[in-house]
C-alpha cells in the first residue's frame, strides 16, 4: 500500500482479456476499494484471477482480513500494522499480540505488510519506530510459520540490512518490489519472491523492468496493490485485482515468454510462497 492522493478518474477501467491460465493477485486490500468485496472477486475470477492475498495495515484491518479469508476459499490473509501506521506509534505491544493471535489462524498465510518507508516517514523517531516495528513483525512470521510480505520505499539497504541482522524467515516476499537489479540479484540469491505490481507497466520504469528482467521465473509475483498503483494503461483511475492481466502481460514482454508459461509459474509461486494449496 502507499497511501496517494485518490485517483483523478473513478471510472473503472474494463474488463481486460482473460487470461486462460488462471493467476494469484498477491496483494491488494479489498477493504479499501471502496466497492462490493463479493463481486470485485467475482470480477476478478472472471478474467482469471483465482486467488487474492487480501492485506491488513492496521489491527482492525487485519481482523477484517481474516474475517474475510474465513469466508472466501479464494481469499488468503496477511497481517500486520503498516509502517506508515508503525511510524505514528502504532505498533504497540497490544497491537503486536494481536497481529500474531490472528497469524496464528489458518487462513492468515503471512505477516505484512510491515518493513520501512522512508519515503513517508522523514524523521528519526518515525525510522526507528518502523525499524522495531518490522522487527517485531518479522520475529511473528518466523514464530507463527508464515511469509513475511515487506513494504519497501527508499528504503533499500536498511530493508536488507534488518533481514541480514534478524535472519529470513523462510518465505520472504517484496511486495511492490521497487529496488534496482543489484537488489533483485540480492533477493535472487536468497530465494526470496518479487512481487511486480502496475509500476512494472510505467512508460519511465526501465530500471524496474531491467530488475524484473534478472528474476527466474520461480521467484516472481504478480500483485495490483488495489486500490493504489493501477498500471497503464489506465494510471489514475481505481485499481482492482481484475486488473492483474495487464501486469502479467506486461511482465511477460520483459521476460520474453507466452504468457501461459508465466501464468504456470505465478500460480505455482503463489502457492509455494504463501502456503496454500486452493
Ligand atoms: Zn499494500
Amino acid at each position: 500500500m502507499s497511501r496517494r492522493p485518490s485517483p483523478r478518474d473513478e471510472t473503472p477501467p474494463p474488463l481486460p482479456e482473460p487470461l486462460t491460465v488462471a493467476v494469484p493477485d498477491t496483494h491488494c486490500h479489498l477493504d479499501l476499494m471502496g466497492g462490493d468485496v463479493d463481486d470485485a472477486i467475482a470480477a476478478a475470477r472472471a478474467v482469471g484471477i483465482d486467488v487474492i492475498v487480501q492485506v491488513g495495515v492496521d489491527l482492525p484491518s487485519s481482523r477484517l482480513s481474516a474475517e474475510l479469508a474465513a469466508r472466501h476459499p479464494s481469499v488468503h490473509a496477511a497481517v500486520a500494522v503498516h509502517p506508515n501506521e508503525a511510524a505514528r506509534g502504532a505498533a504497540t505491544d497490544e497491537a503486536l499480540r494481536g497481529i500474531e493471535a490472528l497469524a496464528s489462524l489458518p487462513q492468515v498465510k503471512a505477516v505484512g505488510e510491515t518493513g520501512l518507508d522512508h519515503f513517508r516517514t522523514e524523521t528519526p523517531q518515525g525510522h526507528r519506530l518502523q525499524e522495531e516495528s518490522f522487527r517485531a513483525h518479522l520475529a511473528v512470521a518466523k514464530r507463527t510459520g508464515t511469509a513475511l510480505v515487506i513494504h519497501d520505499r527508499d528504503a533499500h539497504d536498511d530493508v536488507l540490512r534488518v533481514l541480514r541482522e534478524e535472519g529470513p524467515p523462510d518465505r520472504v516476499v517484496l511486495h511492490c518490489f521497487s529496488g534496482d537489479a543489484a537488489m533483485a540479484r540480492t533477493c535472487v540469491e536468497h530465494g526470496w519472491f518479487l512481487s511486480f505490481a502496475g509500476p512494472v507497466t510505467f512508460k519511465a520504469n526501465d530500471g524496474l523492468r531491467e530488475a524484473a528482467a534478472l528474476v527466474p521465473l520461480d521467484l516472481l509475483l504478480v500483485e495490483t496493490d488495489a486500490p493504489f498503483l493501477t498500471p497503464m494503461p489506465f494510471r489514475g483511475r481505481p485499481n482492482a485485482p481484475y486488473l492483474v492481466p495487464l501486469t502479467v502481460r506486461a511482465l511477460a514482454a520483459v521476460k520474453g515468454v507466452e504468457v501461459d508459461e508465466l501464468c504456470h509459474a505465478l500460480a505455482a509461486n503463489g502457492r509455494r510462497a504463501f502456503d496454500y494449496t486452493g
